[in-house]
């Protein structure tokens, strides 16, 4: 039978809703896809990232963990903003050289993405050591006449570039001919041409290149990184939708101008996190980062739950409410993972048992399958394990089911990455070690030795453990 590829993503160049087709040619089966080519704006290295920010990367995160679970192969890129406006400030703020004030923001937003569960993406390319790739293009665009120079500054001429303003929509009547931009970022409503190449002799944040010593515009460095890594038109690109203009729209203008080849198949930009119905934003000073978080007591865990459970394309509001939420939702799906660890009698296989996990499972690949409405495939996990639920109700699992519903959390949590979460146990024991520690326990409370047996409790409890003695047996669950 034909296996039919049905990831539809809504395309913000073409404002639809379209099959996603790596390659940009239909293949009959997924594994015949070539790699799936990604690139994600990634951080601005100047400060800590806020949660804002997190819910653009957790989505990336959500998305590759998804094509990965549907059997596409990745190659997908995340850039290290490590030279802009707003770092080169912060650098001369302090003092410091800008590779020390990056590399400091650099390790604090890795290990934050580290502790809220993302996977490493294959490529991790920085602005700074891509300064080669940055004359390229430069080089092409200045013989193919795209580029004027100004007081030693290189800018790019959007009226030269005749699908300038075609992923934002832009009504090209307002484009100001040869007025121009030197900051990174500026309003749609006063289109101008913007910074490609910046004059600057400070040895710290320059280069020397045929053009003259300088440093790049924002906008460059993730066309160029593109073209380092790719080579060549990429399947997916994504970011928050405040990068819809300008950034994307002078990437699109400069690698399409630069190379002539369509530059991205697919844009996807994910909707913002809100703070009382404004965007969570430095400048507003409006935002938590994950440490403030974290002091108020919430779990990594939660965060990545909350980020995660609302579409992507649907502007969210967070409250710390809906952090409490989010680990109440949590403690549902603990409580059935420690139930499943449950004493199961059934001698018979359950046939309901299988049914549940195929329905799941479609609704689940349906939901997601449709732009990534991971909301609907979270409510198809609830309604599997409420499903599963009425079957243990019923002593209806055998011992077989049981670890078969296990074997479905832990395929399932390759996308959410919240069912299983690393870091979250504060104990040094393995599974095994605290099983064997609760048995043990169990027949000291056979042969009345309480003291024993209260000892073994105690000591599991220092390491996180906490211990519930139910009709059918000694439950173990970690503490929050
Ligand atoms: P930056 O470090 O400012 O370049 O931003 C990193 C990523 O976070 C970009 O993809 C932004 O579009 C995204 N972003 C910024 N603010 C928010 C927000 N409030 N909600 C969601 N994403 C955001
Ligand atoms: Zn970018």
């Amino acid at each position: 039978m034909e296996e039919r590829v049905a990831l539809r993503l809504y395309n913000t160049l073409t404002c639809r809703v379209e099959e996603f087709i790596p390659g940009g040619e239909k293949k009959d089966k997924i594994e015949d896809y070539p790699p799936v080519t990604i690139y994600s704006c990634g951080p601005t290295v100047y400060s800590y990232a806020h949660i804002g920010n997190f819910r653009t990367f957790l989505f990336n995160d959500l998305l590759r963990r998804y094509l990965k679970f549907r059997g596409f192969r990745l190659n997908h890129a995340m850039n290290i903003t490590d030279i802009d406006d707003k770092t080169i400030a912060g650098a001369r703020n302090e003092k410091i050289s800008l590779r020390n004030f990056t590399g400091r923001f650099t390790g604090i937003f890795f290990e934050n993405l580290k502790m809220l569960n993302a996977e490493d993406v294959e490529h991790v390319p920085r602005a700074t050591e891509s300064v080669d790739s940055m004359i390229d293009i430069l080089t092409r665009l200045h013989e193919k006449g795209f580029i004027y120079t100004k007081e030693g500054s290189l800018y790019f001429s959007i009226e030269k570039f005749h699908a300038y303003g075609k992923l934002c929509r832009l009504d090209r009547s307002g484009i100001k001919t040869g007025l121009r931009y030197d900051t990174d970022e500026y309003e749609k409503d006063d289109v101008r041409d913007f910074a490609l190449w910046k004059a600057e002799d400070d040895p710290d944040v320059s280069w020397d290149t045929p053009f003259g010593r300088g440093r790049p515009g924002w906008h460059i460095e993730c066309s160029a990184m593109i073209r380092k890594i790719f080579r060549g038109t990429i399947d997916m690109h994504t970011g928050g939708v405040d990068l819809i203009f300008p950034h994307h729209e002078n990437e699109i203008a400069q690698s399409e101008a630069a190379y002539g080849d369509k530059f991205v198949r697919h844009w996807v930009h994910v909707e913002h996190l809100l703070v009382d119905g404004a965007k969570m934003s430095k400048s507003k000073g409006n935002f938590y980062v994950l440490a403030d978080l974290l002091e108020k007591g919430y779990s990594p865990r939660s965060i990545r739950y909350l980020l995660i459970s609302a579409h992507y394309k649907k502007q969210m509001n967070f409250t710390l409410t809906g952090l409490e939420q989010a680990g109440q939702a949590l403690a549902r799906i603990d409580n059935f993972t420690a139930r499943l660890k449950d004493r199961f009698s059934s001698p018979e296989d359950c046939k309901e048992l299988r049914e549940c996990i195929e329905v799941f499972y479609k609704n689940f690949t349906d939901s997601v399958d449709d732009d990534i409405n991971i909301s609907m495939g979270i409510g198809a996990f609830f309604d599997f394990i409420h499903a599963v639920n009425s079957l243990i109700d019923g002593d209806r699992l055998s011992a077989k089911d049981a670890a078969g519903v296990m074997d479905v959390l832990r395929d399932i949590d390759r996308v959410f990455g919240f069912i299983f979460f690393p870091g979250e146990t504060k104990s040094s024991l393995d599974e095994k070690e605290i099983e064997r520690l609760v048995n043990e326990r169990n027949s000291a409370k056979e042969k009345k030795n309480f003291t024993e047996a209260d000892t073994i409790r105690d000591s599991l409890l220092k390491e996180g453990i906490i211990l519930e003695d139910t009709k059918s047996g000694t439950r173990w669950k970690l503490k929050k």
